[in-house]
């Protein structure tokens, strides 16, 4: 009998990079290639993306991409994955636009095609069909994607909510999702972001409320930051300005390619007259404009965050502005959002990112919503994924009293592989899994060793040992000599070092001595232990040796 697996490598037992391939009778399909921002402790890390050796090593037997959504944490690896192997993308056509644009920017597509797919309809793949059923979300056309297998439906929840006035009206196709329960869904692999959020999220148009009442409380410039592809909250925003009598105008590039999309796709109206032109914003007075700008993470290079060091040169930020941040701290970016905040409240204008009628409502769904979707679907086996463990914990607890025994609940991580036969699953032998860190450039030039590295340089700096050595002879031509940069041990430690690197050489026969690597090796450790004993720092330690003769 056919078996079925289920193996993320990426997304479980965190937010970010989700990649799950599911295969059975040897073919292979992936859903959603995501990427995820990098840590602190990530230096020069511009993102992270899922390691796909288990995709390259099979590639022969993928058929197929599916995505369930725009968003980078869904798709932002693609750029990464695609010059690598060839294989259909399906995706609806939101997210094609979005995808086009991205690859455009980075990567081509070699021998790779975006199919674009309708909510409701289903794609034959091999041995396996994937069927997208529309949800709502952050982002327009999101959907849950029912891989059909032999054991039953493998139904992926996508990033959803169950929202019932959404801006698009388009609601989450809960009859569907009702009937796939019937037919018989064996996992349920569920979005968890949210788990610990109790009772049912608000709906994302009451966020009309919140903007309205800040913009017309507003004496001056309203500029609202959001992430450049959340449309429906750009359509609200636009909306109120334009029921107040204000002009939109938008900065960042992101965001403006993004409009610009979703304007001629038809899925952001925009009332006659309200768009203006960023260079004719000085026409028209403060308080008759609304400004749409990027930089709600506070990414360095973002307009908001250029406009609050006052190096924007088409905007600048003025006394009487009102800000206004709609949108969740992504963890880990809430430093150099608060930094923004302060020097945009240092120049004189009024920031907004909380309030009593919400300026922000989550895409995700809460505790009830997550119980509604697992009720609904009746699934088999329950597998909670994006999110952390303490997320997929809760989950598991939550799906446990509503009465599902311990064995059917899994805690998947990445590149465990989850087996399914006709009479159970179990968690099997694990797969390559892991991050791969990308530099801004897009080089994969970050490892491990790089990292420890840059770790070591941040908080210790660096001791660099230069000496000369006749490796004809074996002969020390001048004695080490230590230079230091960032690092604040005391100048004893150093002293002391650089003698016990002396000790070291005059142990060295004449032989040793012309065996670079290991004089190299030898005065380095010596270095290291001497300054980590004295000090307690580890600063990097190169050993540069001059050789003459
Ligand atoms: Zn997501
Ligand atoms: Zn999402």
């Amino acid at each position: 009998m056919s078996q079925v697996k289920v193996i993320p490598l990426g997304g479980a037992g965190e937010i970010g990079k989700n990649c799950t391939v599911v295969e059975q009778d040897g073919d292979l399909v992936v859903i959603d290639v995501g990427l995820a921002f990098p840590h602190e402790e990530h230096y020069g890390v511009d993102i992270v993306v899922p390691d796909f050796t288990y995709l390259l090593e099979n590639k022969h037997r993928l058929k197929g991409i599916f995505l369930t959504h725009a968003h980078e944490d869904h798709v932002g690896a693609l750029s990464f994955l695609l010059p690598q192997l060839e294989a259909p993308v399906f995706c609806t056509p939101f997210t094609a636009a979005m995808v086009r644009m991205k690859l455009e920017e980075r990567a081509h597509l070699q021998g790779s095609t975006i199919e674009v797919v309708e909510p409701g309809a289903t794609v034959d793949r091999g041995a396996l069909k994937v069927e997208f059923v529309r949800v709502t979300h952050s982002i327009p056309e999101t959907c849950a994607l029912a891989v059909h297998t032999v054991h039953g439906i493998v139904l992926f929840t996508a990033d959803f909510k169950f929202d019932f006035t959404p801006v698009d009206g388009k609601l989450t196709n809960v009859g569907r999702l009702t009937e796939l329960g019937q037919e018989g869904v064996v996992l349920l692999v569920s979005d968890s972001t949210n788990v610990d959020r109790p009772g049912w999220g608000p709906s994302e148009r009451r966020v009309t409320e919140g903007l309205r009442k800040v913009v017309q409380n507003a004496q001056g410039r309203v500029l609202v930051t959001m992430f450049a592809s959340n449309i429906h909250r750009m359509q609200q925003a636009i909306d109120v300005a334009a029921e107040n009598g204000r002009r939109v105008a938008v900065t960042g590039r992101r965001m403006e390619q993004t409009i610009d999309i979703a304007r001629r796709l038809g899925y952001l109206r925009i009332p006659e007259g309200t768009y203006v032109r960023l260079d004719d914003v000085g026409k028209f007075a403060a308080n008759e404009l609304l400004i749409l700008t990027t930089g709600s993470q506070g990414e360095p290079m973002a307009a908001l965050s250029q406009m609050s060091r006052a190096e924007y040169g088409r905007l600048k930020i003025v006394e009487g502005d009102t800000i206004v941040y709609s949108a969740r701290p992504i963890p880990g970016n809430e430093g150099a959002i608060w930094r923004t905040v302060n020097r945009l409240v240092k120049m004189g204008a009024e920031v907004v990112y909380d309030s009593d009628s919400p300026i922000h409502v989550s895409g995700h769904a809460y505790q009830e919503e997550l119980k509604m979707m697992i009720n609904l679907v009746q699934p088999f086996y329950l597998a909670p994924v994006h999110g952390e463990p303490r997320h997929q914990f809760l989950y598991n607890r939550i799906a446990s009293a509503m009465g599902w025994p311990d064995h059917r609940l899994f805690t998947l991580s990445n590149g465990t592989v989850l087996h399914m036969d006709d009479e159970q699953a179990w968690i099997g032998e694990s797969v390559t899994a892991g991050e791969v860190l990308i530099d801004q450039h897009g080089n994969v030039a970050v490892n491990e060793t790089v990292l420890a590295e840059r770790t070591s340089l941040g908080a210790d700096g660096v001791v660099v040992v230069s000496m000369a050595l006749d490796t004809e002879l074996g002969d020390i031509v001048s004695r080490p000599e230590a230079q230091i940069r960032g690092f604040s041990g005391p100048v004893s430690a150093v002293e002391d070092a650089i003698d016990s690197a002396n000790d070291v050489l005059s142990r060295l026969t004449s032989t040793n001595l012309k065996d670079l690597d290991k004089v190299r090796a030898a005065v380095s450790e010596a270095v290291r232990k001497t300054i980590n004993r004295r000090c307690q720092q580890r600063p990097v330690v190169v050993v540069s040796i001059l050789e003459s003769d």
